[in-house]
């Protein structure tokens, strides 16, 4: 089988290597915070907001203690909040379960809450220094160009072909440098738009380079299809402050964040009076006439599109399920959807 060379990506990666906040003092907390944060963030914002983080929870124990509103406040702005609250309910885990101790085993890994294949590697390798196939999308694009590989990058004869090189490859002792040598060049030389082969340490080796074929791999995963819905957002004044409702702590998208009250509907739903008696009777209210539409804008969640309109509307009753808030203080946990809406609305 290939391998990859492994005493000339660790001699790169000497002297290539950035210095991030990450990357000083190894801990394995260190390495399992750091990468869940990178999951959704850039390198760069990521750099500035973890060891402020760090600082807040610096071990599990600090964050399975923490109320759930100090933890997403200190992820406010990072955005995908799901990966805090698993990262909150996984330390909870370790601290029950395993004294406090990131366990140091793959497969217990993978059973903590927010850690799949990925992100249990990584700790394995980057914390404990123990061999692990760690393959993120920088790593998956090397590999792919590397072994000229046709399947694309997320199916199973890829992820098969490129661990067991990987696995194959590692040096007992160095498990460490050499998967973040590999991280590292992925993000560094082996980029996506411009390949720089020239000062690339496994070029030799490198069946696309050889081929000149670099544009052509990765191939790229299927695309998603993605859905196109309306979403109806009730702006509903009491003086200064609107109407707010917190989405329910179960829901599959943004648990617990609050919004403005609507929903989201089929495209080219109607949105007249019956609909606005149908979306405030839940919350106690009921509308005084048509409501007047003041914005529309786009916005994209996962993988909906949504064609959102903030329709203005004069309502009375007793509010239940529901809060009143001041729109123009800072407003922690509100759903990105409402937060634009209430921007572009100038509210
Ligand atoms: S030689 Fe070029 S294509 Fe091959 S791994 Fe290096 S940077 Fe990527």
């Amino acid at each position: 089988m290939k391998r990859l060379p492994a005493d000339q990506l660790l001699a790169w990666f000497a002297h290539a290597r950035r210095d991030l906040p990450w990357r000083q003092q190894r801990t394995p907390w260190r390495v399992w915070v750091a990468e869940i944060m990178l999951q959704q963030t850039t390198a760069l914002v990521a750099s500035k907001r973890f060891p402020e983080f760090m600082q807040r929870f610096a071990t599990p124990r600090a964050l399975a203690g923490a109320e759930e509103s100090a933890a997403l406040a200190a992820w406010a702005g990072l955005g995908y909040y799901r990966r805090v609250r698993s990262l909150q309910q996984a330390a909870r885990v370790v601290v029950r379960d395993h004294a406090g101790s990131v366990p140091r085993n793959e497969q217990i890994l993978r059973g903590l809450p927010g850690i799949g294949d990925y992100t249990a590697a990584a700790i394995v390798a980057l914390a404990f220094n123990q061999p692990a196939a760690v393959i993120d999308a920088n790593v998956a694009r090397v590999m792919a160009r590397w072994l000229g590989h046709e399947s694309p990058v997320n199916s199973q004869a890829f992820r098969s072909a490129a661990r067991e090189v990987l696995l194959h490859s590692v040096p007992a002792a160095q498990a460490r440098n050499f998967s973040e040598a590999l991280i590292e060049l992925g993000a560094l030389l082996c980029r996506a738009a411009a390949a720089d082969c020239a000062a690339c340490p496994l070029a030799r080796s490198c069946v696309a380079h050889s081929t000149q074929s670099v544009e052509r791999f990765p191939h790229p995963a299927p695309r998603k299809l993605s859905t196109a819905v309306d979403s109806l957002r009730l702006l509903v004044r009491r003086g200064r402050r609107v109407v707010m409702v917190q989405r329910p702590a179960d829901a599959a998208l943004l648990p617990g964040f609050w919004e403005l009250p609507g929903a989201w509907l089929p495209r080219g739903s109607a949105t007249d009076a019956a609909m606005l008696r149908t979306l405030l009777a839940p919350i106690g209210l009921k509308a005084a006439g048509e409501g007047r539409v003041l914005r529309q804008v786009s916005h994209s969640i996962t993988t909906h599109r949504l064609r959102c309109r903030l329709v203005e509307v004069d309502a009375r009753g007793r509010l239940r399920s529901a809060a009143l808030v001041d729109p123009t203080a800072p407003q922690r946990n509100l759903t990105t959807e409402s937060a634009k809406l209430l921007r572009v609305g100038a509210i």
